[in-house]
């Protein structure tokens, strides 16, 4: 991520806003470097309430997936990461416009509070689907996707 923050001629310390679409390792361990310091030192981080709530609960509810090692991992990973950061949370949620060019969206099924961002410029937009493949999620029978992503996404089907 620094890397190719450099090589698009900025640097860590002038990112403004981060959001998280959900709190898996490869999405928030960037956040804090091994001495847990924040990375983005000027940055406001969102997070879903759903998402923040989920992870940081004292036992995540995984009744709906698989708890094995891999999820034991992730939630200790999450705790951890999002524990240091737990003071700067900006929560947004399902339906929010946010800076007045992102709209996101509750799409529960990667993760339970897993956000899609949608990015507006004019007349223009694009949708963010952070993950739209769920075979490495342990919620791989927890995918409820939302009326306008049943319609506007290819979802993947987990691999058999
Ligand atoms: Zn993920």
């Amino acid at each position: 991520m620094l890397n190719n923050l450099k090589l698009a001629g900025t640097s860590a310390d002038k990112v403004a806003d981060i959001i998280l679409t959900h709190a898996h390792p490869i999405h928030i361990g960037g956040i804090v470097d091994a001495n847990g310091d924040k990375v983005f030192t000027k940055d406001e981080l969102y997070i879903s309430k759903i998402e923040r709530g989920y992870w940081m609960a004292e036992g995540p509810d995984f009744s709906k997936g698989t708890k094995n090692a891999v999820a034991d991992f992730e939630i200790g990973f999450a705790k951890n990461i999002l524990g240091k950061v737990d003071q700067e949370h900006k929560f947004y949620g399902d339906g929010e416009d946010l800076f007045g060019f992102l709209k996101a969206e509750l799409s529960p099924g990667h993760t339970p509070g897993h956000m899609i961002i949608t990015v507006f410029s004019g007349e223009e937009s694009l949708v963010h689907n952070q993950e739209p493949n769920f075979r490495y999620s342990p919620f791989m029978n927890y995918w409820v996707l939302p009326d306008y992503s049943r319609k506007n996404l290819n979802p993947c089907k987990p691999l058999t």
